[in-house]
């Protein structure tokens, strides 16, 4: 099996409950499961943590040369470390979530935090991966057979995050979100699909629905690669 056979591909904006869809999906199917967006955060972070500016594209260039990220694929392990540092929780925090549209908007650096997801999609120990983002579908598994687009309008994302950070007001949860949003969808086009991409509208489907609809692409989409079936 070739490498991008491996990839089952998820892209979406935040809130549009892409993550943990995509872990349930992982878990149904055996598959392992990458957060690609934690990876960004782990960057983000680790520029942070070494003093330096996330705006600032050359610092952001030094800090990803040396980014010693850990991160399993097992669903159920949602642990993300820098060297030692356990970054899991910090990666969630605010500061980190504002600064790493900055980030992850170094071409060079997208294209090298792009080959480690490859790479590490390519050793996995599983069947296949579903690998979560922004730009799996169109930059870094462009060929992959099950390529989807999950959305949800915007106010229903925006009530989806506020409810998951309890606590926190919820029109400066949905300004931050769109302001990531914008931020974000000048590097990578996550709000239209692709050609060939499915598009999964979460809008008006509860949790169950929406994985149900997901593997319901990834089944037809598997058996038309399989040949076994003709649409
Ligand atoms: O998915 P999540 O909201 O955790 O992603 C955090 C950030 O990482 C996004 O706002 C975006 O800036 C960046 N990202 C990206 N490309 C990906 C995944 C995430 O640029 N494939």
């Amino acid at each position: 099996m070739t490498d991008v056979h491996r990839f089952i591909a998820i892209d979406g904006p935040a809130g549009s409950g892409k993550s943990s869809v995509s872990k349930a999906v992982a878990r149904r199917l055996g598959f392992g499961y990458l957060d690609t967006g934690a990876a960004y955060r782990a960057l983000a972070w680790h520029v942070l943590e070494s003093g330096a500016d996330t705006a600032d594209a050359e610092a952001v260039r030094r800090a990803a040369s040396d980014f010693p990220l850990v991160q399993r694929l097992d669903p159920d392990d949602r642990r993300v470390l820098v060297g030692e540092v356990d970054v899991t929780d910090a990666i969630r925090e605010p500061r980190v979530s504002s600064a790493v549209s900055g980030v992850a908007r170094v071409p060079e650096v997208r294209a090298q935090v792009n080959d480690m997801f490859r790479r590490v999609v390519a050793e996995a120990e599983y069947p296949a991966v579903v690998v979560e983002g922004r730009d799996i579908t169109t930059v870094v598994a462009p060929d992959a057979p099950v390529r989807i687009l999950l959305t949800a309008a915007p106010e229903v994302r925006a009530a989806r995050r506020a409810a998951e950070l309890a606590g926190e007001n919820a029109a400066a949860v949905a300004e931050a979100l769109h302001k990531r949003d914008a931020s974000d969808s000048s590097v990578v086009d996550f709000l239209n699909a692709a050609p060939g991409v499915d598009v999964v509208d979460s809008t008006e489907l509860d949790f169950a629905q929406t994985i149900d609809a997901v593997l319901s692409v990834i089944a037809r989409r598997r058996s038309v690669e399989r040949g076994t079936d003709n649409g």
